[in-house]
C-alpha cells in the first residue's frame, strides 16, 4: 500500500501507525507541517471500508488543518488522526487509554480534539494518558459549533457585501443545507439579521424545528440547490459543489460551514465564470479552530469571539484578491496560507544565517 504517493500525500512531516492489541487500536496520526505550531485536529473514528480509505482520509485532514489555521492566522499546525473502527461497537475505556498513549508519543507535536465518531467522554479517557488534548480540562472553550456558526455567519456577510452591495442582510433570501450543530445556528443568526430562511435536512425533525421557531420554509433535500435565492449556505456535506449542481444554482454567492465543499478545484473556478461568489468553506469555518487556539486557564470567551467576528475582513481581503489576480476565491485562500508559511520559515532561515 503506497504511503508516499498517494494524491493526498502533500510532503507531510509524519504520518504514525498505532497497534494496541489488548484494546484493538488500530490509529494512525497524521502531522501534516508545524512551522506555525503544534498540529492540531480532531480525533475521527470511522469504520472505513479498507485502510487505504483511512490513509488517504487522515492525509487530506491534516492537510486541511494546516491551511485552515494558518489562513485564520493562528499559531498552530495541521494534524489529523483517525481510529479505524465503528464508533456505535467497538468504543472502550482501553481502547481510548491506548490512543492517548499513541498522542504521547508525539511529545506535543500533535494535539487531539473532538471530530466525526468521538466525543468529548471519549478524549477525557484518552487524557488519563497524555496532557495532548484540547476541548476539555480548565479554561476549554466546550462544544465549537457556535465559534464556528459565528464565523461562517460573518463570512456570509461579507460575501454579500461585496457581491450584493447589502450593507445588511434583511429581506435577503438563504438557503441553508443542513441543520445541525452549526447550520441551526447560522439559521438563528440570519433570522435575527432578517434574512428569509429556504432550509432542508434528512431529518423532519430539525426541518419542524426550523419552520416553528424560525419561519423557515422548508424544501426537498434534492431541492435545495435550485432555490430561487441570494445565498446558498452548504452546512452539511462535502463535494457538493460539483458538476451536477453549479449548473443548477441561481444563488450569486455561495458560503457555509461545510468542510471540503468543492468536488475538485475546478469546481472553484466553474463557480467563478458563472458569477457566483464563493466563500472558501475554510476561511469561514474557521471558528472553531480560533476558539479552541484560546484555550487556557485564562480562556475569555468574549475576545475569542471578537477574533472570530475577523473572519468578516478574511473574506474581504480573499474577494479582492481574487477580483485582481481573476483566479478563483479557493485558489486565494491556499496562496495566502501557504504565504504565511513560506515567510516564517524564510525568517527562521534568515535568522539561523545571522544568528
Ligand atoms: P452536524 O452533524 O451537527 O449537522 C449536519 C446536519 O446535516 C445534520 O442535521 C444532518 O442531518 C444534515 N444532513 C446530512 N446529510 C444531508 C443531506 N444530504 N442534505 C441535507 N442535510 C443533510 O454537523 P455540524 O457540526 O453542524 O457540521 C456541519 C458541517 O460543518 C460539516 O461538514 C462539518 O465538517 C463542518 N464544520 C463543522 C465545525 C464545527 O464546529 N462543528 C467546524 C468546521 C466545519
Amino acid at each position: 500500500m503506497a504511503i508516499f504517493t498517494p494524491e493526498e500525500f502533500d510532503d507531510h512531516e509524519s504520518v504514525l501507525f498505532f497497534h494496541d492489541k489488548k484494546s484493538n487500536l488500530k490509529a494512525i496520526i497524521a502531522v501534516h507541517d508545524t512551522t506555525l505550531g503544534p498540529a492540531l485536529g480532531g480525533t475521527r473514528m470511522w469504520d472505513y471500508d479498507n485502510e487505504a480509505d483511512a490513509i488517504e482520509d487522515v492525509l487530506r485532514l491534516s492537510q486541511g488543518m494546516t491551511y485552515k489555521s494558518s489562513l485564520a492566522g493562528l499559531n498552530l499546525g495541521g494534524g489529523k488522526s483517525v481510529i479505524i473502527g465503528n464508533p456505535r461497537e467497538d468504543k472502550s475505556e482501553e481502547l481510548f487509554e491506548a490512543f492517548g498513549r499513541a498522542v504521547h508519543q508525539l511529545g506535543g507535536t500533535y494535539i487531539a480534539a473532538e471530530d466525526v465518531g468521538t466525543t468529548v467522554e471519549d478524549l477525557e479517557i484518552a487524557r488519563r494518558s497524555t496532557p495532548h488534548i484540547s476541548g476539555i480540562g480548565e479554561g476549554n472553550a466546550g462544544n465549537p459549533s457556535p465559534a464556528t456558526a459565528w464565523g461562517v455567519f460573518n463570512g456570509l456577510k461579507a460575501a454579500a457585501h461585496y457581491r450584493l452591495k447589502k450593507q445588511d442582510l434583511r429581506g435577503l433570501k438563504v438557503a441553508v443545507q443542513g441543520l445541525g450543530n452549526v447550520g441551526y445556528g447560522l439559521c438563528q443568526y440570519l433570522t435575527d439579521a432578517g434574512a428569509e430562511l429556504i432550509v432542508t435536512d434528512i431529518h423532519d425533525n430539525a426541518i419542524s424545528r426550523a419552520v416553528s421557531e424560525l419561519g423557515a420554509t422548508a424544501v426537498e433535500v434534492d431541492k435545495i440547490y435550485g432555490q430561487d435565492v441570494d445565498i446558498f449556505a452548504p452546512c452539511a456535506l462535502g463535494a457538493i459543489l460539483n458538476d451536477e449542481t453549479i449548473p443548477v444554482l441561481k444563488a450569486k454567492v455561495v458560503a457555509g460551514a461545510a468542510n471540503n465543499q468543492l468536488a475538485t478545484t475546478k469546481h472553484g473556478r466553474d463557480l467563478m465564470n458563472r458569477g457566483i461568489l464563493y466563500a472558501p468553506d475554510y476561511a469561514i469555518n474557521a471558528g472553531g479552530i480560533i476558539i479552541i487556539s484560546h484555550e487556557g486557564p485564562k480562556f475569555d470567551r468574549g475576545s475569542a469571539m471578537k477574533q472570530v467576528a475577523g473572519i468578516y475582513d478574511t473574506a474581504l481581503d480573499i474577494f479582492r484578491r481574487a477580483e485582481r489576480e481573476n483566479i478563483s476565491t479557493a485558489e486565494v485562500a491556499d496562496e495566502i496560507a501557504l504565504e504565511r508559511i513560506e515567510r516564517v520559515k524564510t525568517q527562521r532561515a534568515e535568522l539561523a544565517l545571522t544568528g
